[in-house]
């Protein structure tokens, strides 16, 4: 009677009603004492097809922290895969820790073991502090896994084809604002010169546009400033250049209202996850100021693409750019659709995400 008691005393559990779980699947906590692993992994919709997302290792303040990144990003992928036609599902996971203390072997095939028990519900990715090692011991413990290196027959890095994916999608907002999609002598701001923005400003340079670069990472600026002959600018400068086109390729929430307001630029594409800071204001904020903006999960969903292609395989590189060319269409879609609309170009394409899993959900009756 005693753990009766001790039942009743307990406060219900409120992961039901938390805002982001809404619409999720499954949700599965993994714990290992042995080891030290914990994880959680959120499963949002599978209904276009098996949840596709990367595993992410933070040191999170507290759990609930990592349970709202979960699933926030789990939704997300959703949404990603669902607007670039892909036969996936959205999922992602996190694992709570630091990574330089806790990272080794038996941790990540530990990891492997509880993705590989979801059967392939789930397959996970490289995200966040995971390096091509630590997919190669998860592995080891299941196929329900991406984005391995080209040397063990994956796809290697998605970088090149997200990097592509970015620049059809900014070609076909040019098109949308200025009649045609040609980026020569157009003045592009480039933020992060990372994996992505490196190979994006490899496209924008070699069509002839006037690139202006900036990093923290000095280093690295100077190497893609030698090779492309992009102009290095300072970090906070990049707001206020006389730009046609801004591309944030380095952090999130870089559209917000200190920043809308500087923006000289008649176009906003680039790789960054998102860049709106609040998704339904700041979107508004760039339709008052005329500025058009294509959706960040729609124009960087080249890596999901290609990693989809090395599941579904056999993978070739070649066919994961056409794919990831067909950004250039969806984008003029949604472009005249939110003009058509009145509505921000955020919320039409969430909304053909959506339409498209409504429709598919019913095209799978039961047998
Ligand atoms: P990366 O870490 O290789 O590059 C990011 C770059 O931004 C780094 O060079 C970093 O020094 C720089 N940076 C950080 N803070 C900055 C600041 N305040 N100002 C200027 N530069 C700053 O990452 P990446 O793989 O190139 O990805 C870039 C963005 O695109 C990220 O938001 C990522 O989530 C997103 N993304 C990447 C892929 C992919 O395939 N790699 C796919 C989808 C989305």
């Amino acid at each position: 009677m005693a753990v009766v008691n001790e039942l009743e005393k307990t406060e219900p559990l409120s992961v039901f009603e938390q805002t982001a779980f809404k619409g999720h699947e499954q949700v599965v906590f993994c714990q290992d004492e042995p080891t030290g692993l914990k994880a959680i992994i959120a499963i949002h919709n599978t209904v276009l097809g098996p949840a596709l997302g990367g595993t992410r290792m933070w040191d999170y303040r507290s759990e609930e922290e990592a349970l709202t990144d979960v699933l926030r990003l789990s939704r997300g992928m959703t949404y990603k895969a669902a607007i670039s036609g892909l036969n996936l599902g959205g999922g992602k996971a996190v694992i709570i820790g630091d990574p330089a203390k806790l990272k080794n072997e038996a941790f990540m095939r530990r990891f492997g073991r509880f993705v590989d028990s979801l059967g392939g519900r789930y397959i996970t990715a490289e995200d966040v502090n995971m390096k091509t090692r630590d997919m190669e011991y998860v592995h080891m413990e299941t196929d329900h896994v991406t984005g391995i290196p080209e040397s063990m027959g994956g796809s290697g890095d998605p970088s090149p084809v997200t990097a592509y994916g970015v620049y059809v999608g900014m070609k076909a907002t040019a098109k949308h604002v200025y009649g045609n999609d040609s980026l020569a002598g157009k003045a592009i701001a480039v933020q992060g010169v990372g994996q992505v923005g490196m190979y994006l400003v490899d496209h924008l340079t070699k069509e002839g546009a006037n690139v202006y670069i900036t990093d923290i990472d000095q280093a690295k600026l100077a190497k893609v400033a030698k090779r492309s002959g992009a102009e290095v600018v300072d970090m906070e400068e990049i707001y206020d250049l006389d730009v046609d086109i801004y591309a944030p390729c380095a952090l999130g929430a870089t559209l917000n209202d200190d920043t809308i307001p500087r923006l000289q630029a008649a176009i906003v594409v680039g790789a960054a996850n998102n860049q709106l800071q609040d998704e339904k204001k700041h979107g508004y904020m760039l339709i008052d100021k005329g500025i058009a903006y294509a959706p960040d999960f729609l124009v960087n969903a080249g890596g999901l693409i290609n990693v989809g292609a090395e599941y579904y395989g056999p993978y070739n590189r070649d066919r994961a750019h056409k794919d990831a060319e067909k950004i250039y269409d969806t984008t003029l879609d949604i472009l005249h659709m939110a003009a058509a609309e009145s509505i921000s170009t955020q919320e039409a394409a969430m909304k053909i995400a959506e339409n498209r899993i409504a429709a598919m959900g019913k095209v799978k009756l039961p047998y």
